[in-house]
């Protein structure tokens, strides 16, 4: 059974299609040919799905001369519904009214319905003198073709990827159409515009997958920015042409301060979540010419094709109030604490990836600034350059026994009597000299080798008191802990292996600890400050003053005295202020039932203020430097000898 595209149209016109002569059977082959060579051509022109799905349609009943030609497109729904995708004939608004199925039913049976559904070509020819149609199962088909001027139908299914994607129909007005000769043709016009839609669609894929692999190359997929691959193209570009119309343009780096202590806490998705979110604010501020993207984790970098250091700093200032505002994340308002590092073509760099860098050093000293931005100088990546080498002399250094421990005595104020030392390390590296011990700590302790280094100081240190020991010096020597000391598990038991080792009585060990490494873990630091005072050594808080620890906090510590800071102290001489700051230091300390000592003691002056004061220890140039152990015993039986 077959029926056409129209059958189940309804309607009860009367008119009679036109008679005509017959086609001869090389006529219909014919036409059938030359819409094959037109469907060609058609196909080797599409560019788009639909408008090859029409041009077939045009080129059918235009070319070929047929009635009526249509696509249909099987929906995979419920109903198994037929989607109308194109139709060129005389009528219209024609497919906007047909509602076909492919279902088995008696509205799936038309020609289309049942090419979809068995996959086969469904032909009905004379469809108004065949007695098959007598049926009246069959009168609403007549009527259609009658009312429409047709007499002979066809649907050919298309198959795209292996699978019936929907069918091609068409209608002849002479009675005889569709014989077998020129249904193989047509069937050929199918397969063909089957290929031209399979075509289409792979080349649609294959374009989606190139777009997705540039995305990939070119774009975070978190932020959706560009990334540091692209910023540089960008770059290269942009220093093209501001090399060849000689103006500036500015590179921004802004680091999320707080990115990584997020992901410790609330995991990695809350980081995820704050850089989406700053990004957006970010991407909300910049001109359209500009480039932000993503480089790094923690970090965005915004290209200024044109700008100079003025409007840099004027696009930093804007990015900073941007990100001023907390981000809410887990119920948490988060303080992004970003930093931004600008540099400059031509000053700080001609090529991109320099510039970059420089950017990026610069922001390192962000935070240093009140401003929270800072551009880049010169000496700043030489200063990070000299980091990274000194990094590894040190850590050479520590593992070749070629770091020093100096001594500087500490005197009692009212017997003027040496009644103790501290340890001071010192570095003699083998090409730059002598080097700065508050700067090799602090690469120590931001390198992890912090450890390492109070290691090698402790063995030192209880060597040495030990030979003291033994040639008959009894002196206490005081040991300097970073904040990183108090969080090692394992320094505890250190200390008691050493008092072990050596069989040193504990008054001989002191430790002097900053303000600022106990603030950094008030209750980590105190449980393990007890247990360093049970092991019965004295404990000195130092450098007090430059801290902002409480009284109340400073009670509840188990220490022995305070060092007052040599910032406070070498100038009280001649500085009101810090006359006071001192005099308050030694009264609240002694209120406290602490020591104190007075670090930075260089002239007599300021040790007769002290001793009025009544600071119990001064430590300092006036004394003596730090010495190397053996000019130390000298030293101390020069000083017994004089103040005898
Ligand atoms: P600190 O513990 O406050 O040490 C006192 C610093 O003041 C020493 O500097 C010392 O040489 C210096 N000084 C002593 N008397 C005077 C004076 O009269 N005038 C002036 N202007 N300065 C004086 P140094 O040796 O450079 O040590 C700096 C800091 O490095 C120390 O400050 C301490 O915090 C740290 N440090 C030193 N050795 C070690 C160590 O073995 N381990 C650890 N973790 N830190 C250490
Ligand atoms: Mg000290
Ligand atoms: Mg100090």
């Amino acid at each position: 059974m077959a029926s056409s595209v129209s059958e189940l149209m309804g309607g009860n016109s009367s008119a009679a299609p036109t008679k005509k002569p017959a086609m001869t059977e090389l006529e219909r082959a014919n036409r059938a040919l030359r819409t094959l060579s037109a469907g060609n051509h058609t196909l080797l022109h599409a560019i788009d799905e639909q408008e090859l799905l029409h041009a077939m349609c045009r080129v059918i009943v235009e070319k070929g001369g047929y009635h009526s030609a249509s696509v249909a497109y099987a929906q995979h729904d419920a109903e198994k519904s037929i989607r109308w995708m194109a139709y060129v004939g005389n009528e219209t608004g024609f497919l906007e009214s047909l509602h076909y199925t492919w279902a088995d039913t008696e509205l799936g049976g038309s020609a289309t319905g049942t090419a979809i559904r068995t996959g086969k070509p469904s032909i009905g020819r004379n469809l108004l003198t065949d007695p098959t149609y007598d049926d009246p199962a069959f009168a609403r088909l007549r009527d259609d073709a009658i009312r429409r001027g047709y007499a002979a139908t066809t649907a050919l299914p298309l198959y795209v990827d292996g699978k019936v994607l929907g069918s091609l129909s068409l209608a002849a007005k002479e009675p005889d159409a569709f014989d077998d000769a020129e249904v193989k043709l047509l069937a050929e016009l199918a397969a063909d515009l089957a290929y031209g839609i399979d075509n289409l669609r792979t080349r649609i894929k294959h374009r989606q997958a190139q777009q997705l692999i540039a995305q990939l190359a070119y774009y975070d997929p978190m932020t959706g920015l560009p990334n540091r691959t692209l910023l540089l193209e960008r770059m290269d570009e942009a220093l093209l042409d501001a090399r060849r119309q000689h103006h500036a343009l500015a590179l921004l780096h802004i680091k999320v301060g707080v990115f990584n202590e997020l992901n410790k806490v609330f995991g990695y998705r809350a980081g995820d979540q704050l850089l989406k979110e700053l990004s957006q604010r970010l991407a909300g501020v910049i001109n359209k010419n500009e480039t932000l993207a993503r480089v790094g984790e923690t970090g965005f970098a915004l290209l200024l094709p044109r700008s100079d250091a003025d409007y840099a700093i004027q696009v930093a200032h804007r990015l900073m109030v941007t990100l001023h505002d907390p981000v809410e994340i887990a119920a948490v308002m988060v303080d992004a604490r970003a930093g931004i590092g600008i540099a400059l073509y031509p000053g700080h760099g001609t090529n991109a990836e320099a510039l970059l860098r420089r950017a990026k050093t610069a922001t390192s000293y962000a935070g240093i600034t009140a401003c929270g931005f800072s551009l880049y100088t010169g000496g700043q990546e030489e200063i990070n350059t000299r980091r990274l080498a000194l990094m590894a002399d040190l850590r050479r250094a520590i593992d070749d026994n070629a770091l020093l421990l100096y001594f500087q005595p500490k005197v009692d104020m009212l017997s003027g009597q040496l009644c103790g030392s501290e340890a001071l390390v010192r570095w003699l590296h083998p090409q730059h000299g002598m080097i700065s011990t508050i700067e090799f700590v602090r690469i120590a302790e931001q390198s992890g080798l912090i450890t390492p280094l109070t290691n090698w100081v402790l063995d030192a240190a209880f060597s040495q008191v030990y030979d003291w020991h033994e040639s008959g010096m009894h002196y206490p020597l005081a040991i300097n802990l970073s904040a990183y000391d108090l969080r090692n598990p394992d320094f505890i038991d250190r200390i008691g292996g050493l008092f072990s080792t050596w069989g040193i009585s504990p008054e001989l060990i002191q430790f002097e600890l900053t303000e600022s490494a106990m603030m950094e873990d008030p209750a980590g630091s105190l449980e393990t400050l007890r247990r360093l005072k049970s092991l019965g050594t004295k404990l000195f808080i130092d450098d007090f003053g430059t801290g902002y620890s409480s009284l109340s906090y400073l009670q509840k510590l188990p220490m022995d005295a305070v060092k007052i800071d040599q910032s406070f102290v070498a100038p009280m001489t001649t500085s009101d202020a810090s006359a006071v700051i001192v005099r308050s230091a030694i009264d609240l300390s002694h209120n406290l039932d602490l020591a104190v000592v007075a670090e930075g003691v260089e002239s007599q002056a300021t040790w007769n203020n002290l001793a009025h004061l009544g600071c119990d220890v001064a430590q300092g140039y006036l004394m003596s430097r730090a010495l190397p152990a053996d000019q130390f015993s000298a030293w101390s039986k020069q000083w017994a000898a004089a103040s005898h």
